[in-house]
């Protein structure tokens, strides 16, 4: 039987790669967008996932067609990059509602019916900006930072109903979120990983798909950091 998997913001960047990646597998995979179009193979159900009301009509849409979600991939975020004095209030929140609250929505919704089920598979997407930082970053990396307090108390909660909990925080990487970050800036970076290069996006992907693998029943509040090295000893 295919597993229901449900990946958000899954239509394009990262989590087009990790859904392709588990459909590759022969899971049935769900994903969340807001407009546009989704690509073959995948059930595009529309969700923002700052509505907690589309969260829930969303996760019903993926439930009719594919059943209750038993993997969830909470991949959907934002950005917004300037330097504190110039943060706005409004813009500080949107990036957490949309990060920290997004992922929250769609955790709470799915978990009934894991908890009812006994089992499944929540992975989240942070970022080594979480642990790290990165300047011109505050409202991210705090949203990214609150992930992993999240989900280390959401694995505590669920450990026993047989649900595993875990983080995947990517470094730099090649996505519509990172196509105005200028080559000095990347340059930067890099000279601070030890393996010379940041992960393609296939090598986060195949982290997430072990993380929902039997193989990985062991693994759970962990934050697994795949960045060539970059936030080793954060
Ligand atoms: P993209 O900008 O390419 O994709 C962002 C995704 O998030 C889109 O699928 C978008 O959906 C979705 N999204 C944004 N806001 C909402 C919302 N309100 N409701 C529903 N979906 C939303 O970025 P990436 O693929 O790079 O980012 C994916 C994840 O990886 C993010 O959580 C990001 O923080 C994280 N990450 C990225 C890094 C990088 O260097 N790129 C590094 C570390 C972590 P839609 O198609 O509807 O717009």
């Amino acid at each position: 039987m295919p597993r229901s998997v449900l990946v958000t913001g899954g239509a394009r960047g990262l989590g087009l790669e990790i859904a392709r990646m588990f459909a590759a597998a022969g899971d049935a995979v769900a994903v969340t967008y807001r407009k546009g179009e989704v690509p073959d193979g995948l059930l595009g159900v529309r969700c923002d996932v700052t509505e907690e009301k589309e969260v829930a009509a969303a996760l019903a849409e993926v439930r009719e067609a594919h059943g209750p979600v038993e993997v969830l991939v909470s991949n959907a975020g934002i950005i917004d990059i300037g330097l504190l004095p110039r943060v706005r209030e409004e813009d500080f929140y949107r990036v957490l509602d949309t990060n920290l609250g997004g992922a929250f929505r769609v955790a709470k919704a799915v978990s009934r019916d894991m908890i009812r089920m006994r089992r499944g598979r929540m992975i989240f997407i942070s970022s080594v900006a979480g642990f790290k930082g990165t300047a011109g970053q505050t409202g991210y990396a705090a949203s990214k930072a609150g992930l992993i307090g999240f989900s280390r108390s959401l694995a505590r909660e669920v450990a026993k109903r047989g649900i595993t909990v875990n983080v995947v925080a990517p470094g730099l990487l090649d996505t519509d979120m990172t196509t105005d970050v200028p080559q000095s800036a990347r340059d930067q970076i890099l000279a601070e990983v030890p393996l010379g290069r940041t992960a393609r996006l296939e090598e986060v992907a195949a982290t997430a798909v072990w993380l929902a693998s039997d193989l990985a029943g062991a693994v759970t509040g962990a934050v697994i950091p795949v960045d060539g090295g970059g936030s080793m000893g954060y």
